[in-house]
């Protein structure tokens, strides 16, 4: 079959066969071509003309191309999608090479591996994430190509905990590509929530590309060292195997030396605190749980970063919250050193909106794609360096001084880049101009000869015109002819002899002289030698500054860490926020404590500020009541924000604030996405909530908002219940909980359970108005729901409203078989009758009840009003036997 082929089709196929799982975009001269499936996918996604070429067979190949001066938008548009896209370029120079080109795969794009800086967001990372899971633990690492950083961490736990951390973590780090060790791929249904929930970007991975020696090897390699003990992985396994895999990838589809991977960070997940996938989407903190728009979020709020190195820092404290109080107060303090010295805040501000983002800089240094306006960018942002050095060591600060005195303000390669690229350098290497003059004798030289030459030729035409007597005479160039001496037609006849005839337009002719070829072999001559120097200059450059990566990713952290600590401060100023006082004393003191982000989108309206207290012994679990829409939520995301933003080294919206860390927080509020995967929101709420039960500490902070409510009044109330039971059990959870809840019920705990206190969110009621809500959290428990009065607050018919408060009416007055007529439900509830029933089905889970029996519930009264200590077993057994008769 192949035989029948061209030989340029030939070679395609020969490469194609290799890259069967990627789109080949195959170079042929100004364009990448498709070709077959290939063709017809691209020119579906891409929204491009699919034709035919000739290949050898009878039917024509389909076909469809793009020109490759434009192909990075149309490379992303694919990799969005989720395609790889295998890059095939000549890899012999056409003029040399003898029979057809050889050409090769010269780059795989995958979504983890990007670079193109048009399809990334500057201020988040793309990492690329590889899995290594067994039966007894697993390894997560992940890179991001375009700044190098590298990290990884092991889990070793229980299978089905470890799936658990894995979602948490991937949850954080958020890949836009996942690869994984097949064996465990489809290996069971545990696995099978990280596909389900990861489904468009995970992939397998080749299995031998996880043995343990081969990974070794690779980290090996790609780090410089001998043996892994310095990098923290010599006794962890699966840390080492994600991570070779990985660098595997990256060898396969990059297919060059990535230098600026040149360090890992290893951690362990408990040294950060620990938030499960659902409770970062519940929080908002990086975007909002409807629309998933940055705006609205806890980082759309903190965010006045100068630099897209600070802007992704930033995102990652807020991901990830410290546990360590030494490390929390040392940011904690160059934060509040900031606030307290505003010039400086201000001065490190307008200095660092002027830096680029060096570390993607870097990583095109790295892939020889830079250009030399790039290399501007670069130097701009080194400019830059001493100044900021400066205005740290001369600051009060003992942290901001040291940080100043270890700057390196990379002047070798300032002065590098200062003496050799030109201050407006095209777009291309490729076309010359880039290189000042005084940076090379030879470039001196050459364009000095141009120079020269040019001059020649400016005096050639005056010199002409003179000798000629033809006014009208032109000295031009073009691309085919060369350099011409232009007359018109109706001066031909004063054209010297000298001049020989080479193209005829239709009002002049073209003529040249040997001088002038002379001329024009020098010239050109001198101006192919200077692109090749240049491009030559221009590559040696940027190897010797690929060499200094180490030096400059270093100084791009010091800057993403400044600055993130900066806007921190200036969120903090501009905010009225606090600085946290931090303890591991277990006592949450919050005064006046504000939401971040509601205080700052209300419209009009104030924001009402409350007061938070926990601790470890009288006021683990505060049960709030209070209407929808009073406030609740808002309260008790304002917590947990707190919280997090203290342990990311943040102030804090609040008058005064005692946090004791937290090791974990947990949140069960409203509906998830999950709803789309299949499961019912009762379900997912459920599993939810055995997450919480099942990982909490005491350490921990549980969120738990109206949990229960899925499911029959009955059913939710006892399973909200007997969750407040455990968790307020200081010998079973005793974690510091925040509960709100529609369950009036639930208030009468606080008298039952130790640790357990009540709080209402104010409203006012007046007699023929509309309640107000006063947004004021205070200790006791709400008496009413306010259902009704809410409802007409949204705009509810005053008809059902009206009927609505009728049966309610009926409700209250236990009037049963009058409502059981009425009404067709069994969510409503006689809070009387709840109370009772709820404690018998606590005490007894089989015994099931019906809301509108009342006889049962007069056997219950009976039942309550015999007083155990007095009777005899006799008389038991008749009362039984009574009540027996009586139902
Ligand atoms: P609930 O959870 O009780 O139904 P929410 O917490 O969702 O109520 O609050 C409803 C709305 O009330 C919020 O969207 C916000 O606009 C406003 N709100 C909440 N808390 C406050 C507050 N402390 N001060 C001012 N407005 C608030």
């Amino acid at each position: 079959m192949l035989t029948k082929l061209t030989p340029m089709m030939k070679q395609y196929m020969e490469v194609k066969d290799k890259y069967k799982d990627c789109i080949l975009f195959f170079r042929l001269g100004d364009f990448y071509e498709m070709f077959f499936d290939d063709a017809i996918i691209a020119s579906r996604e891409l929204e491009i003309t699919l034709t035919g070429r000739d290949c050898g067979q009878q039917e024509r190949a389909p076909m469809c191309g793009v020109p490759f001066h434009s192909a990075d938008s149309y490379i992303a548009k694919l990799v969005e999608k989720g395609y790889k896209v295998a890059i095939c370029e000549q890899i012999e120079d056409a003029s040399k090479s003898v029979g057809i080109v050889k050409r090769d795969v010269i780059r795989v794009i995958t979504p983890g591996t990007i670079i193109d800086t048009k399809a990334l967001d500057e201020k988040s990372n793309n990492y690329l994430c590889a899995i290594y899971l067994d039966d007894k633990g697993c390894g997560i690492s992940y890179v991001d190509i375009s700044t190098g950083e590298l990290y990884t961490t092991e889990i070793v736990e229980t299978y089905s905990k470890t799936i658990t951390s894995i979602i948490d973590e991937l949850g954080k780090i958020n890949p836009t590509e996942i690869i994984t060790n097949p064996s465990m791929f489809n290996k069971d249904e545990t696995f099978n929530a990280i596909k389900k929930k990861f489904q468009s970007i995970i992939r397998e991975y080749n299995d031998w590309a996880f043995e343990y020696s081969l990974t070794e090897e690779n980290i090996k390699r790609q780090l410089s060292v001998i043996s892994l003990d310095g990098l923290g992985l010599s006794d962890k396994k699966y840390s080492t195997i994600s991570t070779g895999a990985l660098i595997e990838y990256l060898n396969e589809t990059q297919k060059i030396s990535l230098n600026h991977i040149n360090h890992i960070t290893t951690y362990s997940i408990n040294n950060y605190m620990i938030l499960d996938i659902n409770t970062r989407k519940n929080l908002e903190l990086i975007e909002t749980l409807r629309g998933k728009s940055k705006k609205g979020s806890l980082l759309s709020i903190l965010d006045k970063t100068s630099t897209a190195m600070g802007a992704r820092l930033l995102k990652k404290w807020i991901e990830e919250p410290l546990i360590d109080k030494k490390r929390i107060e040392n940011r904690l303090d160059i934060v509040e050193y900031l606030t307290e010295d505003l010039i400086l805040m201000n001065d490190i501000k307008d200095v660092l909106n002027d830096v680029y983002d060096i570390e993607r800089l870097m990583g095109r240094v790295i892939y020889g794609n830079c250009n030399g306006r790039d290399l501007i960018s670069l130097k701009i942002s080194i400019e830059k360096l001493p100044m900021l050095k400066n205005m740290l060591i001369e600051s009060n600060s003992d942290k901001l001084k040291k940080i100043g005195n270890k700057m390196d303000c990379l002047q070798d390669i300032f002065n590098l880049i200062n003496n050799s690229i030109i201050e407006d350098p095209p777009i291309s290497i490729k076309e010359g101009g880039i290189i000042k003059s005084d940076f090379d004798e030879s470039l001196y030289e050459l364009r000095e000869a141009m120079t020269k030459g040019k001059q020649w030729l400016s005096e050639l035409e005056e010199k002409e015109k003179r000798s000629t007597g033809i006014r009208t005479l032109k000295v031009g160039f073009n691309k085919v002819f060369g350099y011409f001496i232009e007359v018109s037609k109706s001066n031909i006849k004063l054209v010297p002899e000298n001049y020989v005839r080479k193209q005829t337009l239709s009002n002049a002719e073209r003529y040249i002289t040997s001088e002038l070829k002379e001329m024009e072999n020098k010239i050109l001559g001198a101006e192919e030698k200077m692109v090749e120097l240049e491009y030559n200059l221009f590559t040696s450059i940027r190897n010797t500054i690929r060499d200094e990566v180490k030096r400059i990713q270093e100084i791009s952290k010091l800057i993403a860490n400044i600055d993130v600590m900066n806007s921190l401060a200036q969120t903090a100023y501009k905010n009225n926020y606090v600085r946290p006082i931090i303890t591991n004393d277990g006592v949450f003191d919050i005064k006046n404590g504000r939401h971040p982000v509601v205080e700052k989108v209300l419209d009009g309206e104030l924001f009402v500020p409350n007061d938070t207290l926990l601790d470890s012994k009288e006021n683990r679990l505060s049960i709030i009541t209070g209407p929808n829409m009073a406030g609740k939520s808002t309260y008790m995301r304002q917590v947990a924000l707190i919280t997090l933003m203290g342990q990311m080294g943040s102030f804090v919206p609040a008058d005064e604030a005692r946090i004791s860390i937290v090791d974990k927080i947990f949140t069960r509020i409203g509906a998830s996405d999950d709803l789309s995967q299949g499961q019912s929101t009762f379900m997912v709420e459920m599993s939810e909530v055995a997450n919480i039960l099942n990982n909490g500490t005491k350490d921990s902070l549980i969120i738990l908002d109206e949990i229960g409510r899925g499911t029959s009044t009955y059913d939710g109330l006892s399973i909200a219940w007997a969750v407040v039971e455990y968790i307020s059990d200081i010998k079973k959870l005793g974690a510091k909980t925040l509960f709100a809840t529609h369950y009036h019920e639930l208030t009468e705990l606080e008298n039952k359970l130790k640790g357990v206190k009540n709080y209402k969110i104010l409203v006012q009621e007046k007699e023929g108005e509309d309640i107000v809500f006063l947004r004021k959290i205070v200790r006791g428990g709400a008496d009413r729901s306010y259902g009704i009065e809410v409802a007409k607050l949204a705009g509810v018919r005053n008809e059902v409203i009206q009927r609505a408060y009728e049966i309610l009416s009926n409700l209250e007055n236990n009037d049963i078989n009058n409502s059981n007529e009425n009404i067709d439900s069994t969510n409503n509830k006689n809070i009387e009758q709840e109370i009772a029933i709820t404690e018998s089905i606590i005490q007894n889970k089989d015994h099931q009840l019906d809301l509108f029996s009342t006889q049962e519930n007069e056997i219950i009264k009976k039942l309550k009003n015999i007083d155990i200590m007095k009777v005899t077993p006799l008389d038991a057994i008749n009362i039984l036997y009574k009540l027996c008769e009586e139902s």
